[in-house]
C-alpha cells in the first residue's frame, strides 16, 4: 500500500487560481497513491494579517483589527465565490469563514481590553488561517468530485505547552493520528490536514512556529509511515540560493538531509528548520515541487546523494543579528567563562545562532537576534560584575546590524581549500569578514558580515564557488 502526504503553502493557496491549481494537484495524484493526505497552509498573507490584528488590538488601537477582519472576509469570500457553486457548498462555506473571522474579532476585542496579548493567546489567533483555507480546499475537491474532509491538526498533533513554537510529543500523535486520519485513508477519502497547528493533551490550540506547516506535512508523514513527504510551493524546488537575491539562482535536483538541515536553520525560507527531523527517522524521501509548475520536478531530499568533492551547493542567509562580544585580558586561563557567560544568555530565552571564541581565550563573541541584545547584556554585565569591577574582563558589547551568511554542501567534507575558495571570493568583492565558524558536520561554513554587504556576499559566493566551483 502506498501512502503520500503533501503539503501546500499559503500562495499555493493564495488565490481561487491557485486553489484550483492545488486541487488539480491533488486529484491527479489520488489517482497514483492509495492513501493521499494533504496538509495545508492559511491563503499566503493571512497569518501575517492575523498577527498584526492581534498587535495592534494590544496596542490601544482598536481600528486596525476591524480594517483586517473587513480585508480577509473579502479575500476569503471572494475565493469560494469563485469555486462553488450556490446549488452547493457556497453559503455553507461563506457561514464558515464568517464564523471563524468573528472569532478572530472577539480574540482581538479581547486584547484589546486587556492591553496584551499572550502567547498562547496568540496561537489561538493564529490558528483561524489554516482552519478557513482547510475547510475551502476540502469543499473545493468535494466539488471536484473526491470524497474530502478537513481535519484540524488539534485532532491529531499533540504538543507540550510552548506557544508559538510548540513541539510535537511523538507517540501521542503517532495514536491520534492511527485513531482520526487513518481510518479515513483507508476509506479512501482524502483528508485536508491544517498545517502549523496543534493542541497539548488538555486541548489547547498551540502552533509550531512560523513556516510550521512544513514541519506538520513531516509529522503527519512519520506517523502515518508514508512513501514520501511532497511539499508544493511557490518555486521550482530548493535554489543555490534565494531567489528574491540572486534571480539567476538554479534548482539543486538533490540534497541530503543533512545539507537542507543546515539551509533551513541559516534562513533558507523553502523549508520549516524542523522539517528534517521526523522523515529522517524512517528515511522518508520529501520532495520540494511548484504547483505553478507541477511537472517540474523539484529538489528530492534523500539520505545519502551522492556529492562531488568540494561542491558547494547553495548559499543562505539569517538578517536582523547582532554580534555581543565578551572581552578583557583577564579572561585567559579562567574556568568556567564560558559557561557563565552561555547560562546568562540562556536566561534571557536568546537563541544563540554562532559562537566563536579566539583561541587566546581573550574574547568570546556570539551572534544573537538584535531585538534579544539588550536584556543578554543587561544579564551578562549582572553575572559578570566583579570580573568587570576588576577589569578581568574590559568590556561587553554589541555590534548590530550583521548577517550570517552560510555556505553549504556535503562535498565540503573532507576537502580542503574549499573555505579559502569562499574568502577569495569575498576578498575579491572587497568584502570584510567580521567572524568565520564551521559547523560540526563539516557540510556547512558560516561568515558573519555587515548587513549592508550581505547581498554582495551571496551574489559573490554563488558566482565564483557555486556556479564556477
Ligand atoms: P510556502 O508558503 O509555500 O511555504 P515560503 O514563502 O514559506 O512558501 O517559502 C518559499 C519561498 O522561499 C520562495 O518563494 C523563495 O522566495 C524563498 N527562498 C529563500 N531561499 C530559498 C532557496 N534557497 N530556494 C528556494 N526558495 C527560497
Ligand atoms: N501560515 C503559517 C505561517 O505563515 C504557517 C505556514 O505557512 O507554514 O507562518
Ligand atoms: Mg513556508
Amino acid at each position: 500500500m502506498t501512502t503520500l502526504t503533501m503539503k501546500f503553502g499559503g500562495t499555493s493557496v493564495g488565490s481561487a487560481e491557485a486553489f484550483t491549481q492545488a486541487a488539480g494537484v491533488v486529484l491527479e495524484q489520488a489517482q497514483k497513491w492509495d492513501r493521499l493526505a494533504v496538509i495545508v497552509s492559511a491563503m499566503s498573507g493571512v497569518t501575517d494579517a492575523l498577527i498584526q490584528g492581534a498587535r495592534t488590538a494590544a496596542s490601544s488601537d482598536g481600528r486596525t483589527y476591524r480594517a483586517i477582519v473587513a480585508d480577509l472576509r473579502v479575500r476569503h469570500y471572494r475565493a469560494v465565490d469563485a469555486l462553488l457553486t450556490p446549488d452547493g457548498e457556497r453559503a455553507q462555506l461563506l457561514a464558515t469563514v464568517d464564523d471563524y473571522l468573528d472569532e478572530f474579532a472577539a480574540f482581538c476585542r479581547s486584547v484589546h481590553i486587556l492591553g496584551e496579548v499572550t502567547p498562547r493567546a496568540m496561537d489561538a489567533i493564529t490558528s483561524l488561517g489554516e482552519r478557513i483555507s482547510a475547510r475551502i480546499l476540502a469543499a473545493y475537491l468535494r466539488r471536484r468530485g473526491a470524497r474530502s474532509e478537513a481535519v484540524d491538526a488539534t485532532e491529531l498533533i499533540v504538543t507540550d505547552a510552548t506557544f508559538q513554537n510548540a513541539v510535537p510529543l511523538m507517540e501521542a500523535t503517532r495514536a491520534r493520528i492511527a485513531a482520526r486520519l487513518s481510518p479515513l485513508l483507508d476509506d479512501g477519502v482524502i483528508p485536508v490536514v491544517t498545517g502549523f497547528i496543534g493542541a497539548t493533551e488538555k486541548g489547547v490550540t498551540t502552533t509550531l512556529g512560523r513556516g510550521g506547516s512544513d514541519y506538520s506535512a513531516a509529522i503527519l508523514g512519520d506517523c502515518l509511515d508514508a512513501d514520501e513527504v511532497w511539499t508544493w510551493t511557490d518555486v521550482d524546488g530548493v535554489m543555490a540560493a534565494d531567489p528574491r537575491i540572486v534571480p539567476d539562482a538554479r534548482v539543486i535536483p538533490v540534497l541530503s538531509y543533512g545539507e537542507v538541515s543546515e539551509l533551513a536553520y541559516f534562513g533558507a525560507k523553502v523549508l520549516h528548520p524542523r522539517t528534517i527531523r521526523p522523515v529522517v527517522e524512517r528515511s522518508i524521501p520529501l520532495w520540494v515541487k511548484n504547483t505553478f509548475n507541477p511537472t517540474c520536478p523539484g529538489t528530492r531530499i534523500v539520505r545519502e546523494p551522492e556529492s562531488a568533492p568540494g561542491t558547494v551547493k547553495a548559499v543562505t542567509a539569517i538578517e536582523g543579528l547582532s554580534m555581543v562580544t565578551v572581552e578583557g585580558r583577564g579572561m585567559m586561563g579562567v574556568p568556567g567563562i564560558a559557561a557563565r557567560t552561555f547560562a546568562a544568555v540562556a536566561s534571557q530565552d536568546a537563541s544563540v545562532l554562532m559562537i566563536s571564541q579566539a583561541s587566546s581565550e581573550q574574547s568570546i563573541c556570539f551572534i544573537i537576534p538584535t531585538p534579544t541584545v539588550p536584556p543578554v547584556i543587561h544579564a551578562l554585565e549582572e553575572e559578570m560584575a566583579l570580573e568587570l569591577a576588576r577589569r578581568d574582563i574590559d568590556q561587553i558589547r554589541s555590534l548590530d546590524d550583521v548577517v550570517i551568511v552560510t555556505a553549504v554542501g556535503a562535498g565540503m567534507r573532507g576537502t580542503p581549500g574549499v573555505a579559502s575558495r569562499i574568502f577569495g571570493a569575498l576578498g575579491r568583492g572587497n568584502i570584510n569578514i567580521i567572524a568565520i565558524a564551521q559547523g560540526s558536520s563539516e557540510c556547512s561554513v558560516s561568515l558573519v558580515v555587515a548587513a549592508d554587504a550581505a547581498a554582495d556576499a551571496i551574489q559573490q559566493i554563488h558566482s565564483e564557488v557555486i556556479i564556477n566551483g
